[in-house]
């Protein structure tokens, strides 16, 4: 939870800091003139992860798990080491009984979840809570599941995760009603990809009780704002690398290898991603050197200093999270994701405008799940590398438009 007072005084305390790690983009350094602000996408690459993988593909490339020569030894041990990192990174309390799984994003590690673990969890009788208006990749792997238990005669209930109308968040209460003995597994996001508030796990984990299994999908979480599998009660956790800095076909599940069967993905699984995981690696201790919680400080300031903007605009409409400074709550909610509509023009249109200013924004639907938005909007999504400048600018341009 962040307050407000932290929330402004934010700005100030981190500005010299900011500018450092600003420093270290290529490609926002050469390019002084644009504003990347689709982060949520996928993220732009500080210096040391982009000479991690020079080095690597300079002085060691090798297939890993494969060979016996010192080339291929060392990206085994660079691939056994990430694992690691990524234990360290979530703050695993007991990395000794804890599995991790790479992939290529949030959506293959939430289907493996889906594929090769859940059919064995679930019995006859059983119930999924689902997500159904949030992320895609956090959507279909669950319900393809229950249509392939159905086929061998599982019957397992889809309940869909309740939502609070105005803000996006999960409805705690109502879920807590909803969820009973059967319910268990039910699958979360961290931070919302649209609305962009906190989704509050813990009190998912209140709601849902301490049998349940909860998957977390933490795309929009890992590498914005801290991630301690000690303090949320996860059993597992899905990100992408690649909008955690790393290289893009990157990801990884983390599972907790406590409620259920072990985690062990099937099959034969070729070769991995060397490269990528080099990137995670780098990836992940710039981040740590960085601080998660001073870099989730600096956008939810610019997020909120945004949304208050907007809300002072009348042709625009903030959705989802309101929790923010506009609205004088003693919580800051939203995280580095604002989501508007203009109400007068298009959010195609309006992307086209904002990019002839500079401005690089996402404007669509966002693969949002059925249960989402009717219609298309305009997503800021920011990083470290954000300025205040660039969120001035922004809304003076979206105050020009009317
Ligand atoms: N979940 C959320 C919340 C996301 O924002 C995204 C990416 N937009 C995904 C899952 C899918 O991530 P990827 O495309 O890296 O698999």
């Amino acid at each position: 939870m962040t307050t407000n007072h932290e929330v402004t005084s934010a700005v100030g305390e981190l500005a010299e800091w900011q500018r450092s790690l600003r420093a270290q983009f290529p490609i926002v350094a050469a390019h002084p003139d644009l504003a990347y602000l689709d982060s949520a996408a996928t993220a732009q690459k500080p210096q040391p992860v982009l000479d991690a993988v020079q080095t690597y593909l300079t002085t060691t490339n090798a297939n890993a798990g494969r060979g016996t020569y010192p080339w291929a030894n060392r990206t085994t041990a660079l691939v056994e080491q990430t694992r690691d990192r990524v234990r360290e990174f979530l703050a695993d309390p007991a990395p000794g009984r804890s599995a991790v799984h790479f992939t290529s994003g949030t959506t293959e590690g939430l289907r493996t979840i889906a594929r090769d673990w859940l059919p064995d969890f679930l019995a006859d009788g059983d119930e999924i809570v689902v997500p159904v208006a949030d992320h895609r990749a956090n959507i279909d792997p669950w319900t393809e599941t229950q249509r392939l238990l159905a086929r061998q005669g599982v019957r397992v209930r889809v309940v869909e995760m309740p939502y609070q109308q105005a803000s996006g968040d999960y409805d705690h209460t109502a879920l807590a009603r909803l969820a009973g003995p059967r319910t268990r597994f039910v699958a979360v996001t961290h931070v919302h990809h649209v609305y962009g508030g906190d989704m509050n796990v813990h009190r998912v984990r209140e709601a849902v009780g301490p049998d349940a299994v909860i998957c977390l999908d933490a795309a929009q979480s890992v590498g914005h704002v801290p991630v301690s599998v000690a303090d949320l009660d996860v059993d597992f956790v899905a990100f992408s690398g690649h909008k955690a800095l790393a290289l893009p076909g990157t990801g990884a599940v983390w599972a907790r290898q406590a409620r259920g069967p072990a985690f062990t993905p099937g099959g034969w699984s070729g070769t991995p991603n060397t490269v990528g995981i080099v990137s995670l690696a780098a990836a992940l201790d710039w981040l740590r050197a960085a601080g998660a919680d001073r870099i989730e400080r600096w956008t939810v300031a610019l997020a909120a200093r945004l949304t208050d903007g907007l809300s002072r605009l009348d042709a625009y409409e903030v959705v989802g999270c309101r929790t923010s400074l506009a609205a004088d709550s003693p919580v800051q909610r939203r995280r580095g994701i604002v989501t508007f509509r203009h109400r007068g023009i298009g959010s195609g249109d309006l992307g086209f405008i904002l990019f002839s200013h500079g401005f690089m924004v996402r404007c669509d639907q966002h693969c949002q799940g059925g249960a989402g938005e009717r219609s298309e909007s305009v997503r800021v999504s920011l990083h470290v590398h954000n300025t205040v400048e660039e969120i001035d600018r922004l809304l003076s341009v979206l105050a020009a438009l009317g």
